[in-house]
């Protein structure tokens, strides 16, 4: 065995395959990878094989496309056949809210290529005529997927990456990494010591110990699954075509044909956490016990949906674990404080996923970028909140719903509250109706007495909608208080501070006194964060960015060589804050503070610290929804005091509380884009519009290369807010947006806003047809919806109210 690589992959699964193909494909040579047993030893040994391209996010369905079109490649490089059955998908719906998420789903895929339609009842029975259509109201039909040889599939990428030059080592197992000062790392196993540049954790049910190995938690589960494949079905003798993979979203059944039988499995409620605190170092290519009485329930739902599966033997049952992370999607990059330690784990559809993973893997790690956005498969989107029973309870109640459509306003109540505000009991004292960002709860709307805080899911407007009209209403006529102890803040202190955020950030950095709107950008020029710094004083500055984002861009500051007299530090839990903003923000706060806040004297984009009531506090005038407004920070201990105080000093001016529904409407009204829905790392200063706060004039700044020469080039796309006719529902995201019925860009964020009485879409479109008034149709739930755009912002298009 050789005793040191560029990279050594731990795991032999369809994962590590991939990884170690992809890195070989990219010019890699020196890598390795160790399996302690045989190759498809792990969870890979036992899948069902099934592939598709759904996936809510686009950048993932488009990773999965990509997983599916890749298997031709390296059946053709290695030789090996990945046992494809490329059938396609049917997707069938029960109910209302099962129809309208398929045919979002329709929506969506227009714009990603992907070959997608609506289908009768009558077609999805030809398609798969094991289906008892009176089960249900609509069926979606995909031309990708199907299912694949698992071991095959596995065997194919390692035989093309040894092609390549990549090498294997099996039955050697991986006891222990230790850190070696250069960054590379000490990889002991148990045939002898490798030294390693990079080591990639894709040891899949494992993952969790070989994170032990370098001192971290990795938010990863194995759960039980169950599959069956019956004895030959009479019904399926003599027909030419294989069936059509099919997914039963009501009966959380999925089902495809085995040669000339059906496989079937189910995703059932209480499932099983296997190996919870530790997983056996001897569990390789074994089953675990049947556990029919259990299931039996679930597949007798099947059982009826399909019929003639009910009346077949059973050939065979399998139940075997597989890894999951709490939110369902996998773990991947680099994580903050272990350099050269990269993960690829909780991947719980390795044949739909495992190929992007390595390419984007890949990229990561030799360019440190993984190339496109992929923050919804960020390993950093997990922090300290995802402990072991955090994951514990999370990955049981994802497993459960694997086949239940989740709705754009619903919250799952898994592991929650877990963390919580000091003014959390007076929030919801007041009628908040709860979400969790990063773990912490965080108010979305505000039941009035006498209202049930539960809302229905669904993708349609809800009970919530009135309700959030009048706290709209509310803060553009009087003045609103929200909380906003959710946001991501970063303290930055120490003499450097200034010339290294003049580096990490594209923005000019305020002087003392001032706040800034300030864009970060990654090397290639592209959005990695949509930030506001505050200049507290020459050394030391207050950052404030998106709250789900804290662990992603606290691994970016730490990748951004600080120097040693510059400390950057999480204020998540050590600052908290409100943000009152309406035209009575003013009078309301003054009523609190010795500042003169006259329009003079406190302008917009100022900071200062001074004492609001009995709280010593950071006061900005500064917010989100395009309203005279101010935010206001201090220490946790002092939130509850501050809050109360603004209550009763706000009584007379009718001060309405106000959640996170209400503050997506108005900042849209406002044509503001959101940091990871509008704005994300695969957008440029160009297209979000966001070159406007770029200090072009600065000497040196990551990202300026890219930066500039977009100016030069102009771009290609453009991020606009358009106005929707004729609907009562509400975009959510990614659907397409066509001219004259080609699909030219998508959305990203939707609202409706209620102060213009307009539903409003932001998406992309092609920067040539952007144009004022300019007309497009977007795909709302199956119905073509005329939009128009509005280059300048429906609400106060000159910004008077915000600056007054
Ligand atoms: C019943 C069932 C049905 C499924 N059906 C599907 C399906 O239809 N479609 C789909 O896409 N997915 C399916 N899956 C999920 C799929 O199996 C996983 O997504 C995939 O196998 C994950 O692969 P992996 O490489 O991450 O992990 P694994 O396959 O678990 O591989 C990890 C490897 O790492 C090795 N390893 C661990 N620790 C060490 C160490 N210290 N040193 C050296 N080597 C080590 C292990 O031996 C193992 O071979 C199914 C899973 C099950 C159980």
């Amino acid at each position: 065995m050789k005793d040191s690589a560029q990279a050594v992959i731990v795991g032999g699964g369809v994962v590590g395959a991939s990884v170690l193909y992809h890195l070989a494909k990219i010019g890699w040579r020196d890598v390795l990878l160790l399996e302690k047993s045989e190759l498809t030893s792990g969870s890979t040994w036992h899948a069902a094989g099934g592939m598709h391209t759904f996936n809510g996010e686009a950048n993932i369905s488009r990773l999965q496309k990509y997983t599916i079109d890749l298997y031709r490649e390296i059946e053709k490089l290695s030789g090996q056949s990945c046992g494809l059955h490329p059938n396609g998908g049917l997707m069938l719906a029960a109910t209302q809210g099962e129809l309208d998420s398929v045919r979002l789903i329709c929506s969506r895929a227009r714009y990603l290529g992907m070959e997608t339609e609506m289908v009768s009842l009558t077609e999805a029975h030809n398609l798969n005529p094991l289906i008892d259509t009176s089960h249900f109201i609509g069926a979606l039909w995909r031309a990708d997927g199907g299912h694949c040889d698992p071991a095959g599939t596995t065997h194919a990428y390692v035989k093309a990456a040894q092609q390549l030059g990549a090498q294997v080592e099996r039955f050697t197992r991986v006891l222990s990494l230790t850190p070696r000062r250069d960054r590379s790392w000490d990889v002991l196993t148990d045939k002898g010591v490798i030294r390693a540049g990079h080591v990639v954790n894709c040891a899949g049910l494992w993952a969790r110990e070989v994170g032990h190995m370098v001192g971290i938690e990795l938010p990863v589960l194995a759960m039980e699954h169950h599959y069956l494949i019956t004895e030959d079905l009479p019904e399926l003798a003599g027909r030419e075509r294989e069936i059509v993979n099919t997914t039963d979203y009501s009966g959380e059944i999925y089902l495809r044909q085995e040669r000339r039988g059906a496989l079937i499995g189910t995703y059932e409620p209480h499932g099983v956490v296997w190996a919870p605190r530790q997983t056996p170092d001897d569990f390789t290519m074994q089953l675990l016990p049947e556990d029919f009485e259990r299931l039996a329930p679930y597949f007798e739902v099947g059982f009826r949906h399909f019929p003639a599966l009910g009346r077949a033997g059973i050939r065979k049952a399998v139940n075997g674990p597989f890894t999951f992370a709490p939110d369902g999607n996998p773990l991947v990059g680099p994580v903050r404080g272990v350099p050269n330690y990269w993960v690829a784990c909780a991947v719980m559809a390795g044949f739909s996923q495992g190929g992007g993973i390595g390419l984007v893997l890949s990229r990561w790690m030799a360019d440190n970028d993984p190339g496109q956005d992929i923050l919804s498969m960020d390993v950093a989107r997990f922090g300290a909140f995802a402990t072991p029973k955090y994951t514990a309870l999370k990955v049981p109640e994802n497993y459960s719903r694997r086949f239940r459509l989740a709705y754009p306003n619903e919250e799952m109540p898994a592991a929650r509250p877990v963390r919580r505000s000091p003014i959390y009991e007076r929030l919801i004292a007041a009628g908040a109706v709860m979400g969790a960002n990063f773990g912490l709860e965080h108010a979305l709307w505000f039941a009035p007495e006498g209202m049930e805080r539960t809302e229905t899911p669904t993708y349609r407007r809800s009970e919530a909608f009135p309700v959030v009209r009048a706290e709209c209403l509310a803060v553009r006529s009087a003045v609103g208080i929200y909380e906003t102890t959710n946001y991501g803040k970063y303290e930055i202190t120490g003499r450097g501070a200034r010339a290294w955020l003049d580096r990490v950030f594209a923005s000019r950095i305020p002087r003392p006194g001032r706040l800034a709107l300030a864009p970060m950008l990654n090397a290639a020029g592209r959005i990695v964060g949509d930030l506001s710094i505050a200049c507290l004083a020459e050394d030391r500055f207050l950052i404030i960015g998106s709250g789900f984002a804290e662990e992603f861009h606290l691994r970016w500051f730490s990748l951004a060589d600080v120097p040693a007299d510059v400390f950057v530090r999480s204020a998540a839990s050590t600052l908290a804050g409100v943000s009152i903003a309406g035209p009575r923000s003013r009078e309301l706060v003054q009523r609190l503070t010795r500042t003169d806040l006259a329009a003079g004297a406190f302008r917009l984009f100022q900071v200062t610290e001074t004492a609001v009531g009995l709280t010593p506090a950071i006061l900005t005038r500064a917010g989100f929804t395009g309203e005279l407004g101010y935010e206001i920070w201090t220490t946790p201990d002092y939130l509850a005091t501050l809050y109360e105080e603004l209550r009763a000093a706000g009584a007379d001016l009718g001060l309405t509380h106000f959640g996170g529904r209400a503050l997506s409407s108005l900042r849209l009204e406002k044509a503001y884009g959101s940091f990871n829905k509008d704005f994300r790392p695969d957008y440029t200063p160009g297209e979000t519009g966001l070159d406007r706060y770029i200090d072009f004039g600065k000497p040196d700044f990551t990202g300026r290369a890219a930066a500039l020469a977009e100016r030069t080039a102009g771009v290609r796309r453009r991020f606009v807010v358009m106005e929707v006719a004729d609907t009562d529902v509400e975009v959510v995201g990614f659907e397409s947006i066509l001219k004259e019925g080609a699909a030219v860009g998508y959305v990203t964020s939707g609202a409706y806003g209620h102060c213009i009485d307009k539903s409003l879409a932001a998406g992309y479109i092609p920067a040539a047809l952007a144009k004022d008034g300019a007309r497009f149709e977007i795909d709302i739930l199956g119905e073509m919806r005329t939009a128009t755009v509005r280059l300048q912002p429906l609400y106060d298009p000159e910004s008077v109210r915000l600056r007054g």
